[in-house]
């Protein structure tokens, strides 16, 4: 196949990247680089299998050719990253999706959207079941990404309701690995920063709220198998075991050898109480279920997080002035 991967530099969309080029298929990588980053690419750039387009898919574009498939994965993702593009975050998960799905209807693909736990917002219903409806701030701090990914799955089903176009939409869980940004505020890539700089963990609020992590290679896995299956979902992706953000605090300063105190900090507005994700769907449509424990994934994501580190101080001892 020819697949179309947007948001190709950022952590999802350039592991899916690479799974569908060691599928054998061609890839064309979409990115504006907006929180992407090129370098998740450079490994691939060589590939001659793998095309590379710099764009903005909130404007129209085009991609020349035949493309049996297209998987949107253009948003920022982190609460750090959309909170200060809240705007970007709103018109990709409108103008872009709409625009993925105008391209795919025109090349009869496949789409595949990555939708998010977000759906379900701060949740009463305990764990999450694709068919729960959610709890969500329409005018909160998270409501850009929330609702651009709400209006996001609208679109795609009614493109498949109106056009029969084929659709997959995954709420993807938590997820962590390689390739996440140092900087990009979620707790698995603050808590490692921190523990590798020698710094107090910052727990917000007591700690008590929970979340349910996935190791990046579960997680491409669950997505592959969806878009090659005939579900059109939603289906969740994610690990069902959850941790309190304490228990987690925990593990990393054990990991880390035990010198980081943990520190608490304020609660974020409308940060969720708890998420875990109900995979039964997934388990009897995909045959898909997390492999990779919790602490499997963390020592596969420190020497990742510890040589980020380091090239980025050795970057800013070099830079100038
Ligand atoms: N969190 C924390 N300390 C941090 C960063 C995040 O305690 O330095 C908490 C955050 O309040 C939330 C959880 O960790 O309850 C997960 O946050 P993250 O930003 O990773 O993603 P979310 O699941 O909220 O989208």
């Amino acid at each position: 196949m020819r697949i179309v991967v947007t948001g190709a530099s950022g952590f999802l969309g350039s592991h899916f990247c690479d799974r569908l080029l060691a599928e054998g298929h061609a890839v064309v990588g979409i990115d504006n680089l907006i929180t992407g980053n090129r370098a998740n690419l450079a490994h691939i750039s060589g590939e001659p299998r793998f095309e590379w387009l710099e764009a903005d898919i909130c404007q129209p574009f085009a991609v020349s050719g035949p493309v049996d498939a297209l998987a949107d994965f253009a948003s920022p993702a982190s609460p750090v990253d959309y909170a200060r593009l809240p705007l970007e975050t709103l018109q990709v998960g409108s103008f872009g999706v709409f625009h993925c799905l105008e391209l795919a209807r025109e090349k009869r693909a496949v789409f595949l959207l990555s939708s998010t736990s977000e759906c379900y917002g701060d949740p009463e219903v305990h764990p999450q079941r694709e068919d729960y409806w959610g709890h969500v701030n329409p005018i909160g701090p998270r409501s850009c990404y929330d609702e651009s990914k709400r209006f996001a799955e609208a679109l795609t089903v009614a493109y498949h309701r109106v056009h029969n176009q084929p659709v997959r939409i995954a709420r993807i869980f938590n997820t962590y690995g390689p390739r996440m940004r140092l900087d990009d505020g979620r707790v698995v890539p603050q808590l490692i920063g921190q523990a590798l700089r020698g710094e107090a963990l910052t727990v917000y609020g007591d700690g008590s709220q929970t979340r349910s992590f996935c190791y990046v290679d579960d997680l491409i896995e669950g997505l592959y198998r969806l878009l090659i299956s005939q579900e059109t979902g939603p289906v969740n992706l994610g690990n069902p075991t959850e941790t309190t953000i304490l228990e987690f605090a925990r593990l990393i300063q054990a990991l880390s050898g035990g010198h980081s105190p943990i520190v608490f900090r304020p609660l974020p507005a409308d940060d969720p109480r708890r998420r875990c994700p109900d995979i039964s769907l997934a388990r009897r449509r995909l045959d898909w279920q997390p492999r990779i424990t919790l602490q499997d994934g963390l020592s596969c994501s420190w020497d990742y997080f510890e040589s980020a580190l380091r090239a980025a101080s050795g970057q800013s001892r070099h830079a100038p002035g």
